[in-house]
Parts: C-alpha cells; sequence; structure tokens
C-alpha cells in the first residue's frame, strides 16, 4: 500500500523504507561501527524525511548532510517530531534517540557576519550542529558566532589525506590546530571530531586508500601534538566501509548503499553486495499508438521506425531529471517487456518502443501494453512482485555514461517521492 499520490501528479517514485532499513542492517553489520546516514541532496533524491526517520529507527546515531541549510531543515524536522537533542558535555552518548546532526559545506562568512545575530553559523549553534572545519578563516568565523552566541562550536577538523577537495593540507594542519586548541581554551570551542574523506575508495587495491589513511594517521599526530583530543575520527564512506576495513575507525558515513546502490558496480553490484535498490521510478503510459515504418520520432527524427510499431507515451523528461544522453538508450519495463526509449529526451515527456506492430507473415500484433500500464524507468528487478525486466539505477548510469548517484540525486522535484513500507502510516 501507498501513501498519497497528489491526484494529478502522472508520476512516482516509490521509496522502499523496508529495503532502506534492510540496507542500513546489512552495512552496519558490516562495519562493526557506529554509522552516519548521509541524507544529503535530499536523502540522494529520495526524500529526506522518510529516510532519516527510517535511518534513525535502523540504528543510526548520527545524521550528515553537505549543507548546512540541509541540516537545518533536518533539525527542525526532528525538532517537529520530538526527537531529543543530544546531552552537551564531553561524554555524552549518541544515540538513535539523540541523534548528531554533522555539515560540511557552510557559507563562507568573516567573524563580523558571523558573529552577527541569526547568521548561517548561530543558526548551526542554536540547532546543535556540528560543523566541518578546513581553514583558519573558517575556524575564527566559528570562534566568532560561538563568543556571541555564548556557547561553544561543536567542530570536526578536516584534514585533506590526498582528495584535495575540502580540509586543510599537511602544511596547513599545524597551524589550524593550534588555533583550535587556543579557541577550546577559550571556551569557544570543542573539537570533537577529525575526518577526511577517501578519493578512490572502489578501487580496492590501488594503494590510493593505504596512502590516505597514513596521511590520516599523521594528522591525528599533529592534532593530538596541539593539544586536541578528537573522539570521533571518521574517515570512510560506503566504499571504505565495505572495501576498506583499516577506515572503518569510529564512526563511518554511508550513503549510497544505504540506497541499496554500488559505490562502483564494477567492483560488485548492489546483488552481489546484498543490498536493495530503495527507489522505483514509474509512470502509467498516457498514450499508445501504431505507426507505419519508415516514420521518425521525437525532436529531430533521430530514430525511425524499422517496421510498423507500437509507441509507448511515458510522461517523464529533462526536467524531471532524466538524462538527454538517455536518447534511445535509455531502458524501461513495460509489462515483463524490457525496452527503450526511442528518440530524443523531451522536457516533460519520453517516447518508448513497444514492438513491432506487424507480424513476419504480414499479421497485425496487438499491442502489448495499454494506456495505465506502469512504465518502470529504474527500480530493484529483485524486489517480490517487481518485474523482473526492472532495469537499475546502474543500467541508466551505463547507458548514459555516468553513475547511480547522479540518476537518483537529479530526479525532479516534481516526481512525488512515495514511501511504502518501514511501518509508516499507509492510505491511498
Ligand atoms: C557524499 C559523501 C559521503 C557518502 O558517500 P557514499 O559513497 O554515497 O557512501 C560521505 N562523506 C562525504 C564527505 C560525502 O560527501
Amino acid at each position: 500500500m501507498l501513501a498519497d499520490v497528489p491526484a494529478a501528479a502522472t508520476s512516482r517514485a516509490v521509496i522502499d523504507l523496508d529495503a532502506l532499513a534492510h540496507n542500513a542492517r546489512v552495512l552496519a553489520r558490516t562495519a562493526g561501527t557506529p554509522w552516519l546516514a548521509v541524507v544529503k541532496a535530499d536523502a540522494y533524491g529520495h526524500g529526506i524525511e522518510a529516510v532519516a526517520t527510517t535511518c534513525l529507527a535502523a540504528g543510526a546515531t548520527w545524521l550528515g548532510t553537505a549543507q548546512l541549510a540541509e541540516a537545518l531543515h533536518l533539525r527542525a524536522l526532528l525538532d517537529a517530531r520530538g526527537t531529543a537533542r543530544p546531552q552537551p558535555g564531553p561524554d555524552a552518548v549518541t544515540t538513535p534517540r539523540s541523534p548528531r546532526l554533522l555539515a560540511w559545506l557552510v557559507p563562507f562568512l568573516t567573524p563580523k557576519q558571523a558573529a552577527a545575530p541569526g547568521s548561517a553559523l548561530r543558526q548551526a549553534l542554536d540547532a546543535d550542529i556540528d560543523l566541518s572545519v578546513s581553514t583558519l578563516a573558517q575556524l575564527e568565523a566559528l570562534a566568532a558566532a560561538a563568543r556571541a552566541a555564548g556557547r561553544p562550536a561543536r567542530v570536526h577538523l578536516k584534514a585533506d589525506t590526498g582528495m584535495s577537495r575540502a580540509g586543510a593540507t599537511a602544511d596547513d594542519l599545524p597551524a589550524l590546530a593550534r588555533a583550535s586548541r587556543r579557541a577550546e581554551e577559550e571556551g569557544v570551542l570543542d573539537v570533537v571530531g577529525l575526518w577526511s574523506h577517501l578519493s578512490r575508495a572502489d578501487e580496492p587495491s590501488s594503494g590510493s586508500t593505504e596512502e590516505h589513511l597514513e596521511r590520516f594517521r599523521h594528522a591525528e599526530d599533529v592534532v593530538r601534538a596541539a593539544g586536541l583530543a578528537p573522539r570521533v575520527r571518521h574517515l570512510a564512506a560506503t566504499g571504505g566501509l565495505l572495501w576498506h576495513p583499516d577506515t572503518r575507525l569510529d564512526l563511518v558515513r554511508a550513503g549510497i548503499g544505504l540506497y541499496g546502490l554500488s559505490p562502483d558496480p564494477s567492483v560488485a553490484t548492489s546483488a552481489e553486495l546484498g543490498l536493495r535498490p530503495v527507489m522505483r521510478v514509474e509512470a502509467p503510459l498516457v498514450q499508445v499508438k501504431r505507426i507505419p515504418a519508415g516514420q521518425a520520432v521525437s525532436y529531430g527524427g533521430t530514430w525511425t521506425a524499422p517496421t510498423d510499431r507500437w509507441l509507448g507515451l511515458v510522461p517523464l523528461g529533462y526536467s524531471d531529471g532524466l538524462p538527454r544522453a538517455a536518447a534511445s538508450a535509455g531502458p524501461v519495463a513495460v509489462g515483463g517487456l524490457r525496452t527503450t526509449i526511442v528518440g530524443k529526451v523531451c522536457m516533460d515527456q519520453v517516447v518508448i518502443d513497444l514492438g513491432p506492430a506487424v507480424g513476419p507473415d504480414g499479421e497485425a500484433v496487438p499491442a502489448p501494453a495499454a494506456p495505465g500500464d506502469p512504465a518502470v524507468l529504474w527500480g530493484d528487478p529483485h524486489a517480490e512482485g517487481a518485474d523482473s525486466a526492472t532495469p537499475t539505477a546502474d543500467d541508466w548510469a551505463a547507458v548514459c555514461g555516468t553513475i547511480s548517484y547522479e540518476i537518483v540525486t537529479r530526479l525532479g522535484a516534481r516526481v512525488p517521492r512515495v514511501p511504502t513500507g518501514g511501518g509508516e502510516p499507509v492510505t491511498r
């Protein structure tokens, strides 16, 4: 049974919360550590509220977002449903009933801007959100906000261990650590964590992850030498969690695996990992029709019917996040038939091939599908009751030259997310 779908919506993304809880259990068992559920980008396009709730029920003690705005939104959702704020103090236990929130992308502010009432950093302090700090300028702004607010900021210092994205390089970390220690002594900062991110965790034997880990150990020596005592060291996302046990440390940050997708299907597919894809994108066909051999389809006429043909019209397009690279390639399942988009992807619609309308002896072949039949773009072919012809987000990624992360996160806001399972209240 499904929750409400807006009556006029032409498509939906069904979010299987039972699959999500299953994936969480698989990853938590593998990691053997506390885990942070990465719910950035609206939970990878799955809908942050239902995903966060399910992850907490499945044992997540941390929730993480990239942008501070997402973490503030999350805190408001948790407050509204009565989820406790974490206890203050260094020895407070973090539990799923009072989870901690971490954000790692914060707007750049000067100390003066940061100290102003209502600044983004003051909002973060008020909302009990832990923040990542990579630079002295970020540290000074956060210290200014904390001074003005009269309460210390909880910080995870980020070391750059080889990705060269955020994080302090080995050259810059000692000064950042010393300044952090001074701010702790002043009472405006608590360095609770040291963290970094792996750049090649999906390459089990490149040697890159071992180098990251070595640099991480060095960073830990540097911050300890400055007098800091970070209690939560974290490095692994899903790839590290699965394929580099040494990187699990005190906490793992699980993203893509929670959503039932492999960080790299060329290393192991989600089915091989025992993960179940959580999102199923589908739209009932709005039209089925016959066209003659030689007729071109969609803008530019880039695909031409090789025989008299049945076509289906699917009300999803690039404004809903379907890549234009899926022209005459994006896989679709309709009633056990595996087919593809034909011709270009339009803004709101695509056309799919439903097969020949004439048989080898010239006899008429009836349409294999009717208006209202669901066209499934991606989902879990192995799910109970699923169409076994269902493509996966990895299939879409392969034909579009991208990764499953991009396929699911790009799904447009116009497609209603419909949670199912998970003990959520269900209505029709
Ligand atoms: C997105 C992200 C993650 C999660 O990565 P997955 O590969 O989806 O598990 C973890 N940490 C950071 C810093 C991230 O940006």
